[in-house]
């Protein structure tokens, strides 16, 4: 292949981003704007759009300059940056060149009838309705994952769509450290005096909230002329390219928190976005490393920056300006303990920052066996609440708070819930990084000055697209591999100081 012909490679590719970033759009004006009788039309539109976007990736004329570009790849001839952009799409073609076609029209519309299902499964608690389309999804990711290929286990294969070369073995040596951590440490803060005072009285007028979450997202270094923030029944953060990344989040006028905690998330997703060179956009070397890394980012901003004293030092005032009748009675105190308040819970998405990740072990312990073929779909109601009376010292009064709150799996997405944990561990770690390189860190966020935060993510993370794999980008920034330590001596100290042993 000649410099022609990888210029051809990625002009070609560029165009496959540029159609992407055009499916977003509408997917986004979806969510966000959309009118009621809008929704069939628009979902055929997004379909057909799909399809167009993948017949190009697999076409002839694209595998030959694909199936090229790798074998400049293996002869070492490539630039770095180029050698990434190859790289990372031979591994996206060769595994979708593995699943044959009749397999993933099967996937998609047993999915997507599932998904329906599960919804009207939820509301009428009635696990059996779901049952035949879980067995059938749980078969066919199963046979997924034969089509893929692995080595250890069937769940890797899986796993690698998400977090690109973690394995199952590597989770379970670092989850079940971290479980036998959080379970005692659990049941010690069940047994504190110390009681979370609420806090919240009256009503807290949505504008005035709308204008809040602004101020706190354009703070922290989220930029307003390179993205919005709107509306949507559940959060979430869209880029088109590095100057266009929307996020949303929704509002409750009895409770700021509930808006604030889910901007705080949704910028920390988009200032990853918009950190990544614009010159970049059209490759891969434009796009984030993985959904734990990304998760890292929401979440570190959302907990270890956002759930802290320091922050609140700094913002409460200003709330208290915002809502001066609704917080009159309120302090300093009162706010960290609310917003840091930890009780086990039946619901992952309401889940605190300590019992939050034995939520994901348990999915995590249950998808393996399934793919591993270890327990039957039909017992997982039993193990389910099983599993939650063990780790929180709770009943599950019914499936519908139970084993069938996610959608995840009615859509397929098995090998997903992992990577919402890896981003807490992976955000404590590069945290612990950033105070040793960031002179006064902490007195920085009391200030309400986190620009050289942002830097540092900026420096050691976000500019760098996917030209480093997970692990190495860890390693590089901040000098080990992932571990859970940094987490777990996290947890420990802020939440025996709160909860006072
Ligand atoms: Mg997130």
């Amino acid at each position: 292949m000649n410099q022609n012909s990888i210029e051809k490679f990625k002009e070609e590719l560029a165009e496959i981003y540029h159609l992407g970033a055009a499916v977003s759009v509408l997917h986004w004006d979806q969510d966000v704007n959309m009118p009621k009788k809008g929704m069939e039309m628009r979902a055929k539109s997004i379909a057909n759009l799909s399809g167009i976007l993948h017949d190009k990736f697999v076409s002839p004329s694209f595998s030959r300059l694909v199936r090229a570009a790798k074998k400049e790849l293996d002869g070492g001839k490539l630039s770095d940056e180029n050698a990434c952009i190859v790289r990372e799409i031979w591994r996206e073609f060769s595994r979708e060149k593995k699943l044959p076609l009749e397999f993933v029209k099967e996937l998609s519309e047993t999915t997507s009838v599932a998904t329906s299902v599960w919804a009207e499964a939820r509301k009428e608690n009635d696990f059996g309705l779901f049952l035949p389309y879980l067995k059938k999804i749980v078969s066919l990711k199963r046979k997924e994952a034969e089509l893929v290929g692995y080595k250890d286990s069937p769940y890797d294969a899986l796993l690698d769509a998400y977090e690109p070369g973690m394995t199952a073995r590597e989770i379970e040596m670092i989850f079940s450290e971290l479980r036998d951590f959080l379970v005692p440490f659990l049941a010690n803060i069940m047994k504190s005096k110390v009681r979370v005072r609420n806090i919240l009285k009256g009503k807290f007028p949505i504008e005035r909230q709308v204008e809040f979450n602004k101020a706190v997202a354009e703070k922290i270094g989220f930029d307003f002329d390179a993205g919005r923030l709107d509306i949507s029944t559940h959060p979430f953060t869209t880029q088109f390219h590095p100057g266009d990344v929307r996020i949303t989040t929704r509002y409750s006028d009895r409770d700021p928190f509930y808006s604030i905690g889910s901007t705080i998330h949704e910028s920390g997703h988009a200032l990853y976005e918009q950190g990544i060179p614009m010159e970049n956009f059209g490759s891969p070397l434009g796009d984030a490393i993985s959904l734990g890394i990304h998760e890292s980012q929401s979440r570190m901003w959302e907990n270890i920056v956002g759930r802290s004293e320091n922050f609140w030092k700094y913002f409460f005032p200003r709330l208290k300006k915002a809502f001066p009748k609704n917080f009159d009675k309120a302090e300093m105190g009162d706010i960290y303990r609310y917003v840091n308040a930890v009780k086990p819970s039946l619901i992952r998405t309401e889940a605190d920052e300590v019992t939050y990740n034995l939520h994901i072990i348990m999915r995590f312990e249950i998808e393996k066996e399934l793919i591993e073929g270890s327990i039957a779909v039909e017992d997982l109601p039993k193990i389910w609440n099983s599993k939650v009376k063990e780790y929180f010292g709770i009943d599950v009064p019914n499936d519908a708070l139970g084993v069938l709150q996610d959608v995840h799996w009615s859509g397929g997405l098995i090998g997903y819930f992992p990577t919402y944990a890896l981003g807490n561990l992976y955000s404590a770690q590069f945290y612990e990084a950033a105070k040793r390189d960031v002179l006064n860190l902490e007195k920085e966020i009391r200030a309400g000055q986190f620009a050289h935060l942002l830097n540092w993510l900026r420096k050691n993370i976000h500019i760098h697209g996917k030209m480093f794999t997970a692990r190495e980008l860890i390693e590089n920034a901040s000098g080990e591999p992932l571990n859970a330590q940094y987490f777990m001596d996290y947890i420990e100290d802020k939440y025996s100081r709160i909860y006072g042993f």
